[in-house]
C-alpha cells in the first residue's frame, strides 16, 4: 500500500458560481482569478510530478475552489481530458470540489466516465438559518439529496463545513458534522470562518453585525468537531484555510481566526486536555517525566511553539517526549524518575 497522499491541485475560481457566498472572495483565497488552460495545466502537473515518488505515494489531481460541476458540460470534460493521459504517470485518481446545488445526473454521470473517484460538497452547514444568512442559495434538503445522490453513484463523498458562519452556535456545527456521518461522508474539511476583504462578510464586519470567532473559539470547536469525526472513522483532511500568500501577508485578511499552523493549534489543544489531568498528580510534582507517544503524535504532544511541553515544566523538573512505535492514536505511556 502506498504511504503517502498527494494531491496536485487545480484551482478553478468563482467563474462557475452563480451566487456570491458572503464569506467568498475566491481570487484572494486561491490567489487565482482564471480557469487555468490546458496548457497550464499540463505544466503543472509536469512539474509536481518531478518532485512526487509516485511509486511511494497515492496522488490525486484536485480540481478545488469554485464550482466544477457549474461549468458548462464541455468546459468541465476539457479539464478532465487535459489530466487524463496522466494516468499512466502515476496519478490514481481525480477528486473535484464543488456545490450541492450543482449535482445532477448529467454532470455525474460525465464525472464517472473520467474516472473522478471524490466529490468534495462546500456544504457549509446543514442548518437552514445559517445557509439563508450566508446567501448559499441552497437549503439543507438540496444539500442532503446531493450527498445522497454522490454516495449512489459510487463516488468518495468528501464535506466541507464551516464554523462561525453568521447565525451559526457549536450545536449546529455539531449537528452539520452528525448529518455528514449519517450520509457516510468518506472525508471532510473544516474552515473556520475568515472576513476576507472585498467579501459581503466585511461589510458586514464593518457595520458591526457580524463578528467572526477568535482563535481560540475557533480552536475549540474544531477540537470538538474533529474529535467527534474521528470517533466516526471521518479523516479530516484540512483544518483551516489554505495560508494563499495575501492570507499569509495578512493582507487579504480583515479579521477572524486565521493561523497558518491552524491544524498544530488544534492538535495541540486536544493533547493539552488529555496531559492536564497529569497536573493533577500532586504526590510527583518536581518528579522527572518522560512521556512516550506514537511516532506521528510527537510534536502535537510537545505542542504548537512547544505550549504543552512549557505547560508540564512548570509542574515538573525534567520532561521528555519520547516517540514509541508500540503506541498509536493518542494512547501514551508515562514514566517518572
Ligand atoms: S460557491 Fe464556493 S467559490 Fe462560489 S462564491 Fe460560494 S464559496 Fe465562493
Amino acid at each position: 500500500m502506498k504511504q503517502k497522499h498527494f494531491n496536485i491541485p487545480i484551482f478553478i475560481p468563482e467563474l462557475a458560481c452563480p451566487f456570491q457566498c458572503i464569506f467568498c472572495n475566491q481570487k484572494k483565497i486561491t490567489g487565482q482569478a482564471s480557469i487555468p488552460s490546458e496548457k497550464e495545466i499540463t505544466n503543472l502537473i509536469e512539474k509536481y510530478l518531478k518532485t512526487i515518488d509516485t511509486q511511494k505515494s497515492a496522488v490525486e489531481i484536485a480540481f478545488f475552489g469554485g464550482n466544477f460541476t457549474g461549468l458548462p458540460l464541455a468546459k468541465q470534460e476539457t479539464l478532465l481530458k487535459a489530466v487524463t493521459p496522466y494516468f499512466h504517470s502515476g496519478i490514481s485518481g481525480i477528486r473535484i470540489s464543488t456545490r450541492p446545488d450543482f449535482i445532477n445526473k448529467n454532470n455525474l454521470s460525465l464525472l464517472k466516465s473520467y474516472s473522478v473517484q471524490t466529490i468534495e460538497l462546500g456544504i457549509q452547514s446543514f442548518d437552514d438559518e445559517v445557509l439563508e444568512k450566508s446567501k448559499r442559495g441552497y437549503d439543507s434538503k438540496k444539500a442532503v439529496s446531493a450527498c445522497r445522490m454522490v454516495k449512489k453513484m459510487g463516488f468518495n463523498l468528501g464535506i466541507q463545513m464551516m464554523s462561525g458562519l453568521p447565525g451559526s452556535t457549536l450545536e449546529k456545527e455539531m449537528e452539520t458534522a452528525f448529518y455528514a456521518s449519517r450520509l457516510q461522508a468518506d472525508m471532510a474539511r473544516i474552515y473556520p470562518v475568515v472576513v476576507i476583504r472585498d467579501t459581503v462578510l466585511e461589510k458586514l464586519f464593518d457595520e458591526k453585525k457580524y463578528l467572526p470567532l477568535s482563535l481560540n473559539e475557533a480552536v475549540k470547536r474544531s477540537c470538538l468537531l474533529l474529535q467527534y469525526f474521528e470517533s466516526k472513522n471521518i479523516p479530516v483532511i484540512r483544518l483551516g484555510l489554505h495560508p494563499s500568500e495575501g492570507l499569509l501577508s495578512g493582507r487579504d485578511i480583515v479579521s477572524g481566526p486565521f493561523h497558518p499552523s491552524f491544524r498544530e493549534l488544534v492538535y495541540s489543544e486536544i493533547w493539552k486536555s488529555i496531559l492536564s489531568p497529569l497536573l493533577e498528580e500532586r504526590e510527583k510534582k518536581s518528579k522527572k517525566l518522560t512521556l512516550r507517544v506514537s511516532p506521528s503524535e510527537v510534536n502535537y504532544v510537545s505542542g504548537y511553539d512547544s505550549c504543552n511541553k512549557i505547560m508540564l515544566l512548570n509542574f515538573f523538573s525534567r520532561v521528555r517526549i519520547l516517540p514509541s512505535e508500540k503506541l498509536n492514536g493518542r494512547y501514551y505511556e508515562t514514566e517518572w524518575s
